[in-house]
């Protein structure tokens, strides 16, 4: 089987986060294009015209506080008919952060992007995050990951890392990100043509919204659990 650990995750990985969706069900050949990091001037806009001349549908995991700041951009991905997630206000790692302080900048983004889809930045988030989040949001990582951002790999390796591992389903991480720009704008292009001349279709992810939950029913929960953990300690 064709592995690589950077680019395709490994089962016991996924297993450990058994609700979060890594590749789309269904045999058909579609893939979901996916972008994360934006919107920024320098890049959403080609990403956008480049889809629209293509006529694909993406998928955008936003980064609230860019949206904040470039809102035009944010309505454009929008008006032309794209799915947007949250990808917190201030690209937070999760495992680096307390799980009130993320969860807070998460419902923050949530309050412009409006979307029940997130996707953890670096894609890591602690199993507690995970399980939380999971009660309102549909949690979406990937099934293949271009590493666009890496500066350490060639472009060509950029576009091979696509069409490598790509199958039904597949969900494919670039980033419209300063950072991968270069990158992005070689290999972008050349995996849509790719990927069409070899009878994939292109679709944005959607899932019907899951319940509702909001700040201050995370602080009664985790209050509520460390009770339980008292009485636990007190009952071992
Ligand atoms: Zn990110």
């Amino acid at each position: 089987m064709k592995f690589k650990l950077q680019v395709h995750l490994p089962g016991f990985f996924t297993k450990w986060f058994p609700a979060a969706v890594w590749r789309m069900p269904g045999d058909d050949k579609t893939v979901y294009l996916t972008f994360d990091d934006g919107p920024v001037p320098a890049l959403t806009p080609w990403v956008l015209d480049l889809l629209s001349e293509h006529q694909i549908k993406a998928t955008f995991f936003v980064v609230g506080e860019n949206a904040f700041r470039y809102p035009d951009l944010f309505d454009q991905i929008i008006e032309e008919g794209h799915a947007v997630g949250n990808h917190t206000y201030h690209h937070l790692q999760g495992l680096k952060t307390s799980n009130l302080e993320y969860f807070k900048d998460i419902e923050q983004a949530n309050m412009i992007i409006g979307s029940n889809l997130f996707r953890p930045p670096h894609g890591w988030l602690t199993r507690g995050q995970y399980l939380f989040l999971s009660q309102k949001y549909k949690i979406i990582m990937w099934d293949v990951i271009s590493c666009d951002y890496n500066g350490n790999i060639t472009r060509e390796e950029v576009l091979d890392n696509v069409l490598k591992f790509v199958r039904s389903g597949s969900i494919i991480t670039f980033h419209d990100s300063y950072k991968a720009g270069e990158h992005l704008r070689w290999a972008l292009p050349r995996a849509i043509e790719a990927l069409k001349a070899e009878g994939y279709e292109f679709r944005k992810i959607e899932f019907p919204k899951v319940r509702r939950l909001f700040v201050t029913t995370y602080l009664q929960r985790i209050k509520k659990l460390r009770i339980n953990f008292k009485q636990l300690r007190k009952w071992a």
